[in-house]
């Protein structure tokens, strides 16, 4: 077969055109990126070779440095790729980080070298090899298949395939070194970097070199790496330098917020170390998983790092490494979703996980709240799914409330404590933001009362409180839903003022109700306003408007679920209204006013008018008539 010449991905020119141009002063790690490369092969073909012995190869990753040639090369004898991978996998870009790299590169002033620290941060794989090289070739043989390919390009806009001859399965990675990457060629440094960054790759990354002996040159082919699981050593003989290396080794950036080493023994044996990110990646994805940074291992044997059983959903932040020493080897991913074994390893991470969040919100509050900024979504995700842990999960919880300032948060431990003897409930208030809930009228005879309210403006929030009807035996109740109960004292004292109006009133209500039809189910007087004319209010079990916007927004089908008007007893415009319904009882202003105080309600819960004009025009006319009357005093 001829030579192909194909065109690289625009996704990939662009990347290929940062890589050419870099400035970036750390270009090492090309070296921890092409050896990570071959240590996933050697995995993919280790695995492979537990179902098909005929694959299985002494494992190995070779650095050659040629000085003569100026060439820089790598070799595995891992999994290799056909002709089909090779234009898939180098010619595309799949990784999504390493497209929101692109992405973040796009948006920032490209020729600032700072900002190319990004490239070690999100570790671009295969590209980076042309920060040093000029060319690339890659002559690669799929284990269990019969054909090599060679693949070669400069890192330009296209790349050249063709047939290839290699003796075994595996890859082997030229790089024609820039003049200014020949450092590269150099044992010393590459067994540094080596050391550096990919000393826990488990199989033996060698290298030849010549050393003097006896005033003669010797070759002497080194291993450059321990190949010490690192998640197998105690925490006392790991450096941090070395987590974090591993940190970014499993595709994360930056570095962990908080790191977790684990072994547990007894009923179920594996090691974990685990990592908390300090920041949500790029490409977050609150509703999608990220597989690719959990990986389980058994007995030291990579077996997937595709396993969404090893820990819950809501936990998909966590990335690290799971190495049981009780599960079988042959075990297929597809069964390993509901290994028993599995699901023991599951719960016990979870609830390791989370006491570590318990502890770190109790000792050290301020890491607590960055995490909780960046993934407290997903601690909410959890208690809405995590029967088991819901308590711990509800104890991680954190809110705005209407008494402390914008950006303080609590706990509800804290609220609960924070109450007064006389408070009877724990109080919420949902909607889309902070100064949209604190002129919410509903909130009026809470502050009052000097009681505070948990603010939620997160969508997911309404959700999540569905789920705790009480805690410590508090019942968490919305202010804009079913009644609010007071201290007795209290209670009486309102009960009365609300009776008393509605006994006096009860022709203008009728005359209201009529007015609103079926867009109100009542209208009564309020024990919860004391400035405001009226508010809406659901009942206990209806969706709160808020609620009812976030399902339209994402285009559910939500019925309108219509809600009770409330009156403010000591409002003058009930009053004012009381006396004209009193003097011309078929007034069409009463109909015009009813509806007004209907849409005044809407608006101040941050509810959308149905007909906003009409709203406009209606105010526009009573101010003209007011200022007329004025001018005419
Ligand atoms: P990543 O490794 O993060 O997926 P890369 O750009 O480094 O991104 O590599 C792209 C893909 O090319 C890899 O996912 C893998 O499928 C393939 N690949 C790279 N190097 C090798 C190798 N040495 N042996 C086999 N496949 C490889």
């Amino acid at each position: 077969m001829a030579k192909d010449n194909l065109q690289f991905q625009t996704e990939v020119q662009q990347l290929l055109q940062l890589m050419i141009h870099s400035v970036y002063s750390n270009k090492d790690i090309f070296i921890r990126e092409l050896v990570a490369n071959a240590a996933d092969a050697l995995d993919k073909a280790r695995f492979e070779s537990i179902s098909r012995p005929e694959l299985a190869r002494e494992w190995e990753i070779r650095i050659a440095a040629d000085k003569d040639a100026n060439t820089l090369t790598f070799i595995d004898n891992g999994i290799g790729m056909d002709r089909d991978e090779l234009i898939n996998n180098i010619g595309t870009i799949a990784k999504s980080g390493t497209k929101a790299f692109i992405e973040a590169m796009k948006k920032k002033d490209e020729a600032k070298a700072n900002d190319l620290e990004l490239i070690g941060q999100f570790g671009v794989g295969f590209y980076s090899a042309f920060m040093a090289a000029s060319q690339a070739e890659i002559i690669t043989k799929k284990a269990g298949t019969d054909q090599a390919w060679k693949w070669v390009s400069e890192g330009k806009d296209t790349y050249s395939i063709e047939e290839a001859e290699r003796d075994d399965q595996g890859t082997t990675i030229i790089l024609h070194l820039k003049d200014d990457a020949k450092s590269y060629l150099e044992y010393w440094t590459v067994s540094s970097i080596i050391r550096k960054y990919s000393d826990f790759i488990e199989y033996p990354i060698k290298m030849k070199h010549t050393v003097k002996k006896d005033d003669k040159d010797v070759e002497e082919d080194s291993t450059l790496n321990t190949m010490k699981a690192i998640w197998l050593r105690s925490e006392s003989e790991v450096k941090d330098e070395e987590y974090k290396s591993f940190y970014q080794h499993l595709g994360q950036y930056g570095d962990p917020l908080k790191r977790i080493v684990y072994s547990a023994e007894g009923t179920s044996e594996f090691k974990a170390l685990l990592f908390i990110p300090e920041h949500a990646p790029f490409d977050f994805q609150f509703t999608d998983r990220r597989t690719n940074s959990l990986q389980l291992y058994v007995r030291r044997v990579f077996i997937t790092d595709n396993c969404p059983a090893l820990l819950p959903d809501y936990l998909r932040f966590v990335s690290g490494v799971v190495d049981s020493s009780d599960l079988p080897l042959n075990l297929s991913r597809e069964m390993l979703q509901d290994n028993p074994q599995v699901h023991k390893i599951s719960v016990n991470l979870t609830k390791r996980i989370l006491n570590e969040l318990t502890k770190m919100l109790e000792n050290d509050r301020e890491r607590y709240e960055k995490f909780y900024r960046e993934f407290g979504r997903l601690i909410k995700e959890g208690v809405h799914t995590d029967y088991a842990n819901r308590e711990k999960l509800q104890n991680l919880l954190l809110f705005e409330t209407m008494n402390n300032p914008s950006g303080k948060l609590v706990t509800l431990k804290e609220y609960r404590n924070a109450m007064p003897a006389l408070q009877q409930d724990i109080y919420y208030l949902t909607g889309d933001s902070r100064s949209a809930l604190e002129n919410s009228p509903h909130l009026e005879i809470l502050r009052k009362q000097n009681y505070d309210v948990l603010f939620m403006t997160d969508p997911i929030d309404e959700f999540v409180v569905s789920g705790i009807p009480e805690y410590e035996s508090k019942k968490l109740k919305s202010v804009n839903k079913g009644e609010v109960k007071f201290d007795e004292s209290i209670q009486k004292e309102l009960e009365e003022k609300t009776k008393k109006a509605a006994d006096d009133n009860k022709s203008l209500v009728e005359a209201i109700k009529k007015a609103l039809g079926d867009k109100v189910k009542d209208v009564t007087f309020s024990s919860r306003l004391t400035e405001s004319a009226c508010c809406l209010v659901g009942g206990d079990a209806d969706p709160s408007a808020y609620m009812q916007r976030v399902l339209k927004a994402f285009n559910r089908d939500t019925p309108n679920v219509a809600r009770t008007l409330e009156l403010n007893p000591d409002h003058p415009l009930v009053a004012a209204m009381k006396r004209l319904f009193e003097k011309t009882p078929d007034s069409p202003k009463l109909t015009e006013f009813s509806e007004m105080l209907y849409d005044q309600a809407l608006l101040a819960e941050g509810s959308p008018l149905p007909d906003p004009l009409l709203f406009a025009k209606r105010t526009a006319a009573l101010m003209t008539f007011s200022a007329e009357k004025e001018a005419a005093e």
